[in-house]
């Protein structure tokens, strides 16, 4: 009796395992369907796992072409959406409610070259920054500005943006609002809004020095002029011309500059023959006390013809120069001017043997104001805007204009000229 009840017990328990396995088997191909998004074909499975079963892998196969549709509607629409926003000239960047990239147009991967192929990827993983981030979850409260400046940066480059973010309903019709942002690249203003500030702080401060100096001493001399020693009063009053003089150079250089710059910097060309230029130049300079301890040379190449250039600029740019080797090198240097002929211009070079620029320097040296040793130019009357202003003439005539410099072993001005201007 017990061995029959123990092979019934064995028989059911051997139909129950294989049916559990069954369901186990079925239930996983189902979930695989599902993850697959394709339709589940229980055809294949036993029919043994009942109504139930066929109706759970009915109403599941429902879900998936249900979900598949949507899915392609959506994509369509998104399709359709970036076609639209694509050639839009403001970026635009929309994420689901999860913050996962689901339109990027052209134009945002030109500011963030970096930011190829980030549909559905995590935002904090493709765009660092906090501040982003921050405008993200504001715009999802509701309580973001309508416009938010952002920098972005990568390394030692800064990448300003101009933001503007707003909800959007999900065109997937899922829980959760989508994000649209419209962003639009400010870094150019940004960083002229910094060269503005940079310039009014350092023309005020040049110009507040010498003028303070003057105050100074004009107030001591209407104060004690009476009872003071005419040596002193010479000293004081040719302190205050010295002062009076940098307060004019700087003016000048800077009334120069701004007329380089505007759209009408007065360039009168005309044909020029650069040998006389140059001659004439250094002429001048072995006539004036300034250059009587330097040695001053030149030599030109005689196929450097004539060239359509503004004279009077131009001999400001080898000024400039000239100045520049005569003011930071000492008494003996040898100052060489050389005029030669290159395939599409003539290049010149302004060379002195003089103590050179140190090479973290030579990078910032055409900048305005940009001096190397502050103490020594403002000593020799410099004003810092020589070479910005060589720089501007050069550009004008369509040339560019370089140094090279070794410490201890001297300074290269070079400028190329092209053989045929552009107007
Ligand atoms: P500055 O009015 O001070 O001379 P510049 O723009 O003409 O202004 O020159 C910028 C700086 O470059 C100078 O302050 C000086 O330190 C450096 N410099 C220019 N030319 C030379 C040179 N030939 N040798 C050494 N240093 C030079």
């Amino acid at each position: 009796m017990f061995i029959l009840i123990a092979l019934v017990l064995a028989v059911g328990l051997g139909v129950a395992l294989k049916k559990l396995r069954d369901y186990r088997r079925a239930i996983r191909s189902l979930v695989l369907s599902a993850d697959a998004k394709e339709p589940f074909l229980h055809e294949d499975e036993p029919a043994s796992l009942g109504v139930d079963w066929d109706q759970l892998c009915a109403r599941t196969n429902e879900l998936i072409t249900e979900n598949n549709r949507l899915n392609q509607l959506r994509f369509g629409q998104l399709m359709q959406l970036e076609a639209t926003l694509g050639s839009l000239q403001e970026a635009v960047l929309i994420v689901d409610a999860n913050n996962y990239i689901l339109l990027a147009n052209r134009a945002l991967q030109a500011i963030f070259p970096r930011a190829q192929n980030i549909l559905k990827q995590r935002l904090e993983l493709v765009l660092h920054s906090r501040d982003f981030l921050a405008y993200v979850d504001a715009v999802r409260a509701s309580r973001a500005e309508p416009q938010h400046e952002i920098e972005f940066v990568d390394g030692t480059q800064s990448t300003w943006i101009e933001m503007t973010g707003a909800l959007i309903p999900p065109l997937d019709g899922a829980k959760g609002s989508w994000a649209l942002f419209v962003l639009h690249d400010i870094t150019k203003q940004k960083k002229l809004e910094g060269v503005r500030k940079d310039f009014v702080a350092n023309v005020s401060h040049e110009l507040r020095t010498p003028l303070s100096i003057i105050k100074g001493y004009i107030e001591t001399l209407v104060d004690g002029h009476r009872d003071m020693p005419i040596a002193d009063r010479e000293r004081f009053l040719l302190t205050i011309q010295r002062h009076t003089d940098r307060l004019n150079s700087l003016l000048e250089d800077l009334l120069t500059l701004s007329r380089l710059e505007s759209i009408y910097p007065g360039l009168r060309r005309e044909s020029t023959s650069l040998a006389s230029l140059i001659t004439g130049l250094v002429d001048d300079y072995h006539a004036r006390p300034a250059a009587a301890g330097h040695q001053l040379a030149f030599s030109i190449d005689p196929a450097v013809g004539n060239l359509l250039l503004d004279p009077l600029k131009i001999t400001q740019v080898f000024e400039n120069l000239v100045d520049n080797a005569l003011k930071y090198t000492p008494k003996g240097t040898h100052i060489d001017l050389s005029a030669r002929l290159r395939e599409h211009a003539v290049e010149v070079c302004v060379r002195d043997n003089g103590p050179g620029i140190p090479a973290e320097d030579l990078p910032h040296i055409f900048e305005r104001f940009y001096r190397v040793d502050k103490g020594r130019s403002r000593e020799k009357g410099g004003t810092g805007l020589g070479l910005s202003i060589v720089k501007h003439i050069v550009q004008l005539h369509g040339g560019r204009v370089w140094v090279e410099s070794a410490l201890g072993q001297g300074t290269a001005f070079y400028l190329s000229l092209p053989l045929r201007a552009k107007d």
